[in-house]
């Protein structure tokens, strides 16, 4: 008896999966925020708080998982910090770029996703600076995005620049495409990406304000590896 195309096609994604989780690479698990309907961004003036989030060192069910791309470029970095099992007190890694002369910096996925979560809204008083306007609309994040990488992993780009969102909740994205512009709203001192990796049990609600995870990790430790010039090295 022969196998139908369907089946034949089956057993090849199913051999897909099996290679890409014995080869550490988490399969994309997940179409739920593109299968499910929801608006494709909250904007709001509205200042609002959602609660410190609880650093871990690693993810439940030692699950595996790689950032691909670091996503943006930077004049200077300022690391996560936060001890496991208690509240962060640096809950992600900061890419700043102070240099005006660089007009624009592009900010983009760091891996394979669904955009989760859309918050616009959130203005700025300047572009460099401690920004002045309604610093804790987007609970202290600014203007952000969340995409999801499935099993639980998210990532955070937070404090874009007002107007620069171009990612909406279900688009589908690699690493490498762009969600935005480094920018500085929300609780910011000058233009820079917070950029956060996080695990949460539950889904983002597209209409609601801004939403914690449960956890957030050190995204250092997640980069493929990086050479001595900052840049991706692939192996
Ligand atoms: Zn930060």
């Amino acid at each position: 008896m022969t196998r139908s195309r369907f089946q034949a096609a089956a057993v090849l994604l199913t051999a897909v999966a099996v290679m890409s989780i014995v080869s550490g690479v988490l399969a994309f698990t997940s179409d739920y925020y593109a299968e499910n309907p929801a608006p494709a961004f909250h904007s709001t003036t509205l200042q609002e708080s959602a609660p410190v989030q609880t650093a871990a060192a690693v993810f439940p069910n030692n699950l595996s998982f790689r950032l691909e791309e670091v996503p943006s470029i930077a004049t200077y970095k300022v690391a996560f910090a936060g001890k496991p099992g208690y509240k962060a007190s640096h809950e992600g890694m900061d890419f700043v770029h102070n240099k005006p002369a660089v007009a624009h910096v592009p900010v983009i996925a760091a891996a394979r996703g669904t955009v989760a979560y859309v918050r616009t809204g959130c203005p700025q008083s300047a572009m460099f600076g401690k920004n002045a306007s309604l610093r804790e609309a987007g609970a202290g994040w600014g203007n952000h995005v969340v995409l999801y990488h499935g099993n639980g992993i998210y990532t955070r780009y937070a404090h874009l620049a007002p107007g620069s969102i171009r990612a909406k909740v279900g688009d589908k994205m690699v690493a490498g495409d762009v969600i935005g512009e480094m920018g500085n709203s929300g609780r910011s001192e000058t233009r820079h990406l917070h950029f956060e990796l996080g695990y949460k049990a539950s889904y983002f609600v597209a209409s609601k304000p801004s939403q914690s995870f449960d956890l957030v990790l050190n995204p250092e430790k997640f980069f493929l590896e990086l050479s001595s010039r900052g840049r991706l090295h692939r192996p």
